[in-house]
């Protein structure tokens, strides 16, 4: 995972992540923003798809935003499990 380096706020995180849908986002208990000290960042959920290094390729991510500048923490993603393999018995 690369690091924050404030040129490219958005470039980092898993690799190659492409995400499908509308993200949602509400009002996170985290805060201020570490860029800009906003107060009211928000937790962002999106999904995301095609995601080698997910086991189910799918999942969801979530990640810190803020609405005042182009901050967004790493993206933590999370398998949903749909098109796992069987388990072997
Ligand atoms: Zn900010």
């Amino acid at each position: 995972m690369a690091t924050f380096d404030g040129a490219n706020l958005r470039n980092y995180g898993l690799p190659d992540s492409e995400v499908e849908g509308v993200p949602v986002a509400k009002q996170a208990t985290a805060g201020p923003c570490p860029n800009c000290g906003c107060e009211e960042l928000m937790e962002v959920k999106v999904t995301v798809v095609r995601q080698a290094l997910l086991r189910s390729g799918t999942g969801t991510g979530t990640y810190l935003g803020c609405p005042a500048c182009p901050f967004a923490s790493p993206m933590m993603v999370r398998g949903n499990g749909n098109g796992r393999p069987p388990v072997e018995r």
